[in-house]
């Protein structure tokens, strides 16, 4: 059934009639998608005369701050009582939104969950999930058709920059016809590809390219090069001045390697416990189920995780854990 059909589209049009006032939530350590569909969905719930505030734990990474909307987003809820519906976009699960958010949102009676990534426990009032579809936004450029209302270059902008951002910029295997037919009915109703593109891609910090560098002395390939590890560490940011928001998008230099099919980044967080693990995939290899197993998701092709312990050891231990992976997958 293709996306435009869902029943529970149906659903999520009549919740959105019948109440009046929606807090609406993205995931930590936001990406185009998370800050394009929070945005897109509150513009488009005010624009029917809802009041609707969007939330995000974490800051607004700056190559985002472009779009409309983006310095009002919240970062905690003060009064949760105020709403009558949570809606939280492009999250896997509730505690995607951080752990004082979703304590929050807890609170709020009503929660509609509209995503796209792989998820085998339903939670929410409305369960909106498609995971063939290249991102959130494109499920919110739907959800516009439903509730008949009429994209505008704020919406369009925002919805852009989600497609955009899940697809790469319409490189990865989710880019089909729908995706470039909404793509241009984005551009249509206002949206600016070559500016929203310069601000996603190039607005890097000279500071942020010295971080790369450093990343990059690390790669190790095994495995006859098809997979490709490297590692960023708390010291690299203190030495670059740079935060994790600086680092989005490194992963994709060691996929970009010909013979590379599975890349891994292993991230030291602040307090030096716990390692976050980005994986990247070409084609058939399923990273989501390896990260599901180790309690964390996403897609077919990315996907993460965290676990606790020491940088090296984890290294070590999830590149072995991955190279089998990739034994038992081919
Ligand atoms: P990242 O490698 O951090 O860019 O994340 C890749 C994909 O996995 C994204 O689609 C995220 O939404 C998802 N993801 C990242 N971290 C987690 C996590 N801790 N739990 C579940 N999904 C995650
Ligand atoms: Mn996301
Ligand atoms: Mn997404």
């Amino acid at each position: 059934m293709s996306d435009a059909n869902s029943p529970a589209l149906l659903d999520v049009q009549l919740a959105i009639e019948r109440y009046k006032r929606f807090a609406v939530a993205t995931h930590v350590r936001p990406d185009g998608d998370a800050i394009g569909s929070l945005l897109g969905l509150t513009y488009m719930l005010r624009k029917l005369g809802k009041e609707a505030d969007p939330y995000c734990q974490d800051p607004v990474p700056s190559a985002h701050r472009f779009l409309p909307g983006s310095r009002s987003i919240r970062h905690s809820i003060e009064q949760p009582s105020f709403y009558d519906a949570a809606i939280l976009v492009d999250c896997g699960s509730l505690l995607r939104v951080g752990n004082a958010l979703a304590d929050s949102i807890g609170k709020i009676p009503f929660l509609i969950n509209i995503d796209h990534h792989m998820n085998d426990t339903p939670f929410g009032d409305i369960f909106w999930v498609t995971p063939s579809v290249s991102s959130t936004c494109e499920m919110l450029y739907h959800l516009c058709g439903q509730l008949q209302l009429a994209l505008d270059p704020d919406i369009a902008a925002q919805l852009y920059t989600g497609l955009l951002a899940d697809t790469g910029s319409f490189r990865f295997s989710n880019t089909n016809r729908q995706v470039l037919a909404l793509a241009s009915a984005l551009v249509e109703a206002g949206a600016q590809p070559a500016y929203i593109a310069e601000q996603l891609y190039e607005s890097a910090s000279p500071e942020s390219i010295q971080l790369l560098a450093r990343v990059l002395s690390t790669i190790a390939f095994s495995s006859d090069n098809r997979v490709a590890t490297a590692e960023l560490t708390q010291k690299m940011f203190a030495e670059t001045h740079t935060l994790p928001e600086d680092s989005e998008g490194f992963i994709n230099h060691l996929r970009s390697v010909k013979s590379v099919e599975l890349a891994v980044l292993f991230r030291e967080d602040d307090d030096n416990e716990l390692v976050h693990v980005s994986m990247r995939s070409k084609g058939k290899i399923d990273v989501s189920a390896f990260a599901r197993r180790h309690g964390g998701g996403g897609h077919r092709n990315a996907a993460a995780f965290r676990v606790s312990g020491k940088l090296d050891a984890i290294r070590s231990e999830y590149t072995e854990k991955a190279l089998d992976y990739l034994a038992g997958a081919s």
